[in-house]
């Protein structure tokens, strides 16, 4: 199947135009889906009544996250709440997101915030992608989590690649085995890791205004994988 590329195109052209290379979640995460990467679903919110209406559209349980260009890394500002299961619960999220960022970030501008669907626990991967200024497009793999902080434990790609040079990826790095049930844990779904590396391979390259991709962490599970958390910067001027 294609990519969606108008709407690819169009998020990137929007971004330049006002003079921004931070992509925000939900347009990092509609490009990512573009190139038909399984993503949580998400919707925006500017007030808690809002986010509750869009919680019912996407169904619970739900995530709220922090909505602002000032802040990058929202859970270490407190700026995250997972697996919100009612109504109730969702209100006591988002005032207690309000409060830490307001009291952690007084200066940051609050746009409200991200209602996503909650993906239940499995084994967390990353992809990576950077622009390098001699090399082009590279893509990265690793595990999540302590894996890629502690060990990094991680492999490097010149994109675009192919399903081989992607299944060469998965099967090098040091944490492999736990992909494929490490002491009685369940595999994962190793063919959907490879098609997502495939894809993020083929969006880099066919974007090449992008100098920064994370999808940090994508949850795997037996059958299929889930972006959670999707960043991309585009190059400056
Ligand atoms: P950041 O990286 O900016 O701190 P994330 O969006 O990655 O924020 O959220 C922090 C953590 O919360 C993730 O690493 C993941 O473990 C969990 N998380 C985020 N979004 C979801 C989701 N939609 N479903 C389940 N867990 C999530
Ligand atoms: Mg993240």
């Amino acid at each position: 199947m294609h990519a969606d590329i108008d709407t690819v195109r169009n998020i990137i052209e929007k971004a330049k135009k006002e003079g921004r290379i931070y992509l925000n979640e939900i347009e990092s995460k509609k490009i990512v889906a573009a190139y038909n990467i399984p993503v949580v679903k998400v919707d925006v919110a500017r007030d808690v009544d809002e986010a509750i209406e869009k919680a019912k559209e996407i169904g619970f349980p739900v995530v709220l996250k922090i909505f602002s260009p000032d802040i990058l890394h929202k859970s270490d500002v407190g700026g995250v709440k997972v697996n919100l299961k009612n109504e109730e619960e969702l209100r006591k999220a988002y005032e207690e997101i309000m409060n830490n960022v307001k009291s952690r970030v007084p200066n940051a501008r609050i746009e409200g915030v991200v209602v996503q669907e909650f993906a239940p626990d499995g084994l967390e991967v990353i992809i990576g992608g950077l622009f390098d200024q001699f090399f082009g497009p590279v893509i990265m793999f690793g595990l999540g989590g302590i894996w890629v902080e502690l060990l990094k434990d991680v492999t490097f790609r010149l994109a675009p690649i192919d399903e081989r040079e992607a299944d060469e990826m998965i099967k090098e790095i040091k944490g492999y085995k736990l992909l494929t049930g490490y002491r009685g844990a369940e595999p994962v779904d190793i063919e959907e890791i490879k098609k997502a590396l495939v894809n993020v391979g083929k969006l880099l390259y066919e974007n090449q205004e992008i100098k920064e991709l994370d999808l940090n962490p994508i949850m795997t599970y037996r059958n299929g994988i889930k972006v959670v958390d999707a960043r991309i910067i585009l190059k400056g001027e």
